[in-house]
């Protein structure tokens, strides 16, 4: 734990009980998975529920990580991570107590501070003062999730290329996610009436003009 929380920390310029708690998450889902951690292989994935310094903990201490395609956010906003083993598929969803927060205020000696406090109880009280271990099956497809190395696809109407079959296809078209209308951006200047961010009327971006608007895509 030292070793991990070190690691933890020089990757992220400090250590915070946010880290802790995901680096103790990791190590106490390998143990209910009943497996080494961190992973040197691709065998578990976890699945992240928020980003930031919880995400590092986890990552550091369970091997699994965005980059080896073994970590996915998915942004509920909570320090919570589903870990799975995708050889047996099964799966650990582990989250602090919700109480958590406040039996540690009120243990807090006087004079301490909140920080100090959360560091010092997140790294000394046992794993059952800390978390909630819920077995848990998956409701998403992991062999689609995981994919197949070399997969490619090009988008019919950007001409982006696509990877590990995330591309739409309907009556022989093929889109990529965006062209097919899930998207979280639009061209400059053009984005929704709805869109919060909107620019500025009037805004300019160096060396670019507005775009028209594309012709409609009959997809789908
Ligand atoms: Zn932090
Ligand atoms: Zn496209």
């Amino acid at each position: 734990m030292p070793g991990l929380l070190a690691q933890s920390a020089a990757l992220h310029r400090h250590l915070c009980p946010r880290q802790v708690l995901g680096a103790r998450m990791g190590l106490l889902a390998g143990q209910h998975l009943a497996l080494s951690f961190p992973r040197t292989d691709k065998r578990v994935l976890v699945f992240v529920e928020t980003d930031g310094c919880f995400a590092d903990g986890v990552a550091v201490a369970s091997g699994c990580w965005l980059g080896r395609r073994t970590m996915r956010l998915v942004d509920h906003g909570k320090v919570a991570a589903t870990f799975v083993d995708t050889r047996t598929a099964q799966a650990v969803r582990v989250a602090p107590h919700p109480d958590l927060r406040a039996r540690v205020q009120a243990a807090r000696p006087e004079g301490q501070k909140r920080w100090d406090a959360y560091m010092a109880a997140y790294q000394t009280w046992p794993d059952e003062a800390l978390f909630r271990v819920q077995p848990v099956t998956l409701t998403v497809d992991l062999a689609a999730l995981i994919s197949v190395a070399g997969k490619r696809a090009v988008c019919g109407r950007c001409g982006e290329e696509i990877v590990n079959e995330r591309e739409v296809r309907a009556g022989g078209a093929v889109r990529c996610r965006a062209c097919a209308g899930d998207t979280y951006w639009a061209p400059w200047g053009r984005a929704p009436l709805n869109c919060p961010r909107r620019p500025r009327a009037g805004a300019t971006l160096r060396g670019v003009s507005p775009q028209p608007r594309p012709r409609p895509d009959p997809f789908p």
